[in-house]
This record gives C-alpha cells, structure tokens and sequence, in this order.
C-alpha cells in the first residue's frame, strides 16, 4: 500500500494523545474507519486539522511497520458552526459518529455520503434533528441490509395487517408480530409503520422531505432510537443524552 494516501473523510471523534498530539477516528469512503494521529495536533497551526464532526480532504501516512495512520495535511470542505452551538444538535452529530464508529461498514463509500448528508443537513436546520436522526438510522440499517421490509412477520411469515402494532423481536433485532415477540418495549405504531415503509425506496434527502406531525415525528424518533440501539449490539453513550431531548 502507498504510503502517502489522499482521501476524503469525516471526523467522528477527537481525543487527547500524549501532550502535544490529537488522535482522530476517521470515516473514509475508500479505507472505513480508521484511527489516526495528529503530531503536534495539539499547538501552533495543526491544532485546526480535521476538527470534530467535519469533511475534510486529508493527505495520510500509512506507516507499515508500525500499522499505523496520521494526518499530515488537511483542507475541510465542512466544519460544522450550528452543530456545535446547540447542545441538542451536538449529542445529535455525537451519535450518528458514534453508532458508524461502532458498526463496521462493508460499504464505506455509501455511508460516508450518508453521514455527510446527515451531518450538512443538521448544519442546514438544526430544529430537523428528529427527523434527521430516524431517516439517518432507518438509511443506515438499509446500507448494512439488516432492515426489514415490514410487510411480513420474519419469524412466522404472515403478513402484517395495515393497522397492526408491530413488537419486537431481540433474537433476530427486528419487528414481528405481537405472538412472536419478546419485547413489548420497541412497539412500532401502524402510523410510524407506514412511514418507514414509505420512505424506504427513497434517498435520504428525498426521505427528510417527507414532513410528519409533532407527536409523529417523537413517536418514530425515539422508536429508532430504541432500534439503533439494538441494532448497534453494544452500548451506545450518546443515546441516553439524546433520549432525554
Ligand atoms: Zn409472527
């Protein structure tokens, strides 16, 4: 592999390394996640590479022996400003990062443009956050195909009536009927049902133009939260701070 790498990417989380250096986790379209570190990230003119919850074209060093990354050049297409200002959007931003860090992606490229998507449209209108957040989760099952088509139950293969509550299934992370389920916690509503199934075939910005009412847009916010959550299959920090907006 080349040494010297150039390549788009977001950044996900920044973190203290040593004294004088910064460490970054990194989502790249070509190479996924990838840790990295920032030598003298932490004074003088490099402190401004690759801040947190930006897009950023970066140059890399890919040092072999060492397996290890670190940015030596930076030039951001994105640096978030209202993202940052509002502590809701901030826990928002914070969570798409974290659930992506937390899910390896066989297909970078196409979450890459997701997160990006998400993370401009926040920028863009911070009080869509609700929305933002369950079309982004909804996309993201989607990109790893573990979303469901919510037409049939996928444990005893009947199908859904069109006014039915869906439960939820923990063994296979999706929702069934109510005789087939474990959990009463993760209740999918016929209305948020609909919605889902709706914006399937879509793409995300044709997904968040499809406007719900208030009480709607909660129901089927927290409904993917609680999803996400299983979905991740580890515990996710953001999601409590998220849940309490
Ligand atoms: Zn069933």
């Amino acid at each position: 592999m080349d040494r010297n790498i150039q390549t788009q990417a977001v950044v996900l989380s920044v973190r203290k390394y040593g004294e004088l250096h910064k460490a970054v986790t990194l989502l790249s379209p070509e190479l996924g996640l990838v840790d990295a570190i920032i030598f003298g990230g932490r004074k003088g003119k490099k402190t401004a590479l690759a801040p947190l919850f930006s897009i950023s074209t970066l140059q890399l060093y890919h040092n072999p022996l060492k397996k290890e990354y670190s940015v030596t050049e930076g030039v951001s297409s994105f640096i978030p400003q209202a993202i940052t200002e509002d502590l809701a959007c901030t826990y928002t931003a914070s969570f798409f990062c974290e659930i992506i860090s937390k899910t390896p992606t066989d297909e970078p490229e196409q979450t890459f443009n997701l997160l990006c998507d998400a993370l401009t449209s926040l920028e863009a209108d911070c009080s869509s956050r609700k929305r933002i957040t369950a079309a982004f989760i909804w996309k993201l099952m989607q990109i790893s195909g573990t979303a469901p088509d919510l037409e049939f139950c996928p444990v005893c293969d009947r199908r859904f009536s069109d006014d039915e509550t869906l439960f939820f299934s923990n063994p296979i992370n999706a929702p069934c009927c109510k005789s087939c389920s474990d959990s009463e916690y993760i209740v999918l509503m016929p209305g948020s049902r609909r919605y889902l199934r709706y914006t399937m075939p879509m793409d995300f910005k044709s997904a968040l133009d499809v406007v719900l009412n208030p009480a709607a847009e909660q129901r089927i916010f927290l409904y993917m939260l609680r999803w996400a959550a299983v979905f991740a299959q580890t515990q996710l920090k953001t999601l409590n701070d998220l849940m309490a907006f």
